[in-house]
């Protein structure tokens, strides 16, 4: 098989930016698997499932259908479905981002979803991002990054991407308060938590600039 580069980290380091750039670069197939455990949150919240009921999002997440389409258009790289319905707007609002950490910390969500993300690695050719992509999803990845950014730091980049996408105003308080309590809840779960592999690279991104940081990875990759 090609290939995999996984990229792992907190909320905000910038994986998604990174990812996207390095796929890019070098034709490769980007993975969010980020993404993908947001659907299904957005799918428990739409069905009025009970968040914390285990064995309804267990039959919820095993009979659900999640595709992930690359589009043309620089904005929206990627249409993200589930159950054929469009839910790439939908799956980045407060709601879905405040709930998501419960729901990917139950064990049948997981399963669920590892196997379809290797089913994406199979001929390999990919740059997945995520939290535990390097140390359980594609454990012999050939190229492994762990990503990381202050808190401050990854608080504004949240507040710019607000901006770009005409979401509104929200404080860098707030913002702070948010990913600190999901990187809390991430990395402290029983079940494949956030954590740097053993083997990875990690890059403090502090300071840099995107571009920057894809040129280090596309560098690793090459050499
Ligand atoms: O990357 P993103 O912020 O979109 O991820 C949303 C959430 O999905 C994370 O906070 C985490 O709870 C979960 N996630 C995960 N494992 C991954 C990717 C994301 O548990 N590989």
């Amino acid at each position: 098989r090609q290939p995999i580069i996984a990229i792992d980290g907190p909320a905000g380091a910038g994986k998604s930016t990174v990812a996207k750039q390095v796929a890019t670069q070098l034709g490769l197939v980007y993975l969010d698997t980020g993404a993908m455990y947001r659907a299904i949150t957005w799918l428990v919240l739409q069905t009025g499932t009970d968040p914390e009921d285990e064995q309804a999002i267990a039959c919820l997440a095993r009979g659900c259908k999640i595709e992930l389409i690359a589009t043309e258009n620089p904005e929206i790289p990627l249409e993200v479905w589930i159950n054929n319905h469009n839910v790439t707007k939908e799956i980045r609002s407060g709601e879905v981002t405040a709930k998501v950490s419960g729901v990917s910390g139950q064990s049948a969500v997981r399963q669920f979803l590892v196997r379809e993300q290797q089913k994406w690695g199979e001929k390999g050719g990919l740059v997945a991002e995520g939290r535990d992509i390097g140390t359980n999803v594609f454990p012999d990845a050939e190229v492994k990054i762990f990503l990381t950014a202050s808190v401050e730091e990854r608080a504004r980049r949240r507040q710019q991407d607000f901006i770009k996408q005409g979401r509104g105003e929200v404080s860098l308080e707030q913002l702070k308060q948010e990913i600190q309590e999901r990187d809390e809840k991430d990395s402290t779960r029983k079940i494949s938590p956030l954590r740097k592999a053993s083997d990875a690279l990690e890059i403090e991104t502090d300071g840099l600039s995107a571009e920057e940081v894809t040129a280090k990875i596309v560098d690793c990759y090459h050499n």
